[in-house]
């Protein structure tokens, strides 16, 4: 059977889900469903790859985070303040369209992403490794760690990624000729919402994985799918983790798995290079003693 066949099958049945993914759904510590977990545990914060990932967070990264963070929620103020001012309500549709736009791509950055993480690469790379890919790997073996990291934690590398956005929108508005601006506003809608859901989507993913006093505006909206639904996450968390990548909105889970994109991408991948998907994403899991 292909990947993609076996992945198909795996993720139509809910008990093949439940089977195969974590229990989530008790306090967040993982509990073991039977005797060969409690000693060998699959996932959770008692599995030995987890706690060694865990371990390798370190105070230069947390400052990192912290920097971005804040930057990040500034140029957010700025920016907003200058596009309330410039706002016009004759281009209200072209805004809402750009709009949406702009958050379907945060979901497709999200799954681009996600994947690339997931799949390539290894913790011993210099300097992306132990920073940007340890998260991808700790997740996999320990998922509902997200629900005990803080909002640093959680949000500081998707705080990151839009500042070069935000500054640039930053700029237009205060270099450019109120005509340049009044043309350039669907862009900057669709920019700024871009920068707004890459930003929240660690955030959102980690409510995915939160079962319990989540704020009731959270889980409406994780109910009309604008924010990732936690049924509809959990087939990503299904082993080997090579399908439904997207965690912003996850609205291009199912049109990309329609038309094999990720498994394509890495059949070519692995075509030119001879690298194999998720190799190290697996030696992490293997390390359970
Ligand atoms: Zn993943
Ligand atoms: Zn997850």
């Amino acid at each position: 059977m292909s990947a993609v066949a076996h992945a198909a099958a795996m993720t139509t049945t809910e008990q093949c889900l439940l089977a195969n993914s974590m229990l989530e759904d008790d306090p967040n510590d993982n509990s073991a469903t039977n005797e060969e977990e409690k000693t060998k545990p699959r996932w959770g914060p008692s599995h030995k790859g987890a706690q060694e990932l865990a371990s390798l967070y370190s105070t230069g990264k947390r400052s990192q985070e912290v920097i971005c963070v804040w930057l990040c929620i500034t140029l957010m103020l700025v920016d907003l303040s200058f596009m309330a001012f410039h706002f016009n309500y004759q281009r209200l549709t072209t805004i809402l369209l750009a709009a949406l736009a702009g958050v379907i791509t945060a979901d497709f950055t999200s799954g681009f992403v996600h994947w690339g993480a997931d799949t390539w690469g290894s913790i011993e790379l210099p300097v992306l490794g132990k920073n940007f890919i340890r998260p991808f790997r700790e997740h996999h073996i320990d998922p509902t760690s997200i629900t005990r990291h803080d909002f640093i934690e959680t949000n500081g590398d998707n705080f990151m990624l839009p500042i070069p956005f935000l500054l640039y929108i930053c700029y237009c508005f205060c270099w450019h000729s109120h005509q340049q601006i009044e043309q350039q506003y669907a862009l900057f809608s669709y920019l700024y919402l871009l920068a707004i859901f890459v930003a929240l989507t660690n955030q959102i993913h980690k409510w995915s994985h939160t079962y319990f006093g989540l704020p009731r505006w959270v889980t409406l909206l994780q109910d009309l799918h604008i924010f990732l639904p936690k049924r509809h996450h959990r087939t990503h968390h299904v082993s080997p983790h090579e399908t439904y990548f997207c965690i912003t909105t996850g609205w291009l889970n199912y049109p990309l798995e329609l038309i094999h994109f990720w498994s394509t991408l890495e059949s070519i991948i692995e075509a030119l290079t001879g690298y194999k998907p998720r190799a190290d994403d697996l030696k992490w899991a293997q390390k359970r003693l």
